[in-house]
């Protein structure tokens, strides 16, 4: 069955993708958590007073989703890249494991500069 020649799974498959997509982006852009926050959540800061390769993504990505480049690169370097890894998350397409390789591989090598920066 198809509607306007597109098959009914495939366009139910977009509109959930696309519905996912926005629902993300429209959250990231509607809330913006605290530039220095009060309570630090990540281990790995806590133990060693150091930046894991991921401190500050979260804070990077919703600033990014705001068009604010300056800032979330002010909080991490790889924000567009982890956006981009958060978003292949919900399309299908073919060179997400790749994305998401050479991402697994420059938030190592970013963690690594920042210990010893
Ligand atoms: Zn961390």
């Amino acid at each position: 069955m198809s509607v306007d020649g597109i098959p009914v799974r495939v366009s139910r498959d977009l509109s959930w993708r696309l519905a996912a997509t926005a629902a993300l982006l429209g959250i990231l852009w509607s809330f913006t958590p605290p530039s220095a926050p009060r309570i630090r959540l990540c281990g790995f800061y806590w133990l060693t007073g150091r930046p894991c390769p991921l401190c500050g993504l979260t804070r990077a990505v919703f600033a990014l989703a705001k068009g604010h480049w300056a800032e979330a690169f002010h909080f991490h370097a790889l924000s567009p890249l982890g956006l981009a890894m958060l978003l292949s998350l919900f399309w299908e397409i073919p060179l997400r494991a790749r994305l998401w390789n050479l991402g697994v591989v420059a938030f190592a090598c970013y963690g690594v500069v920042r210990l010893l920066a």
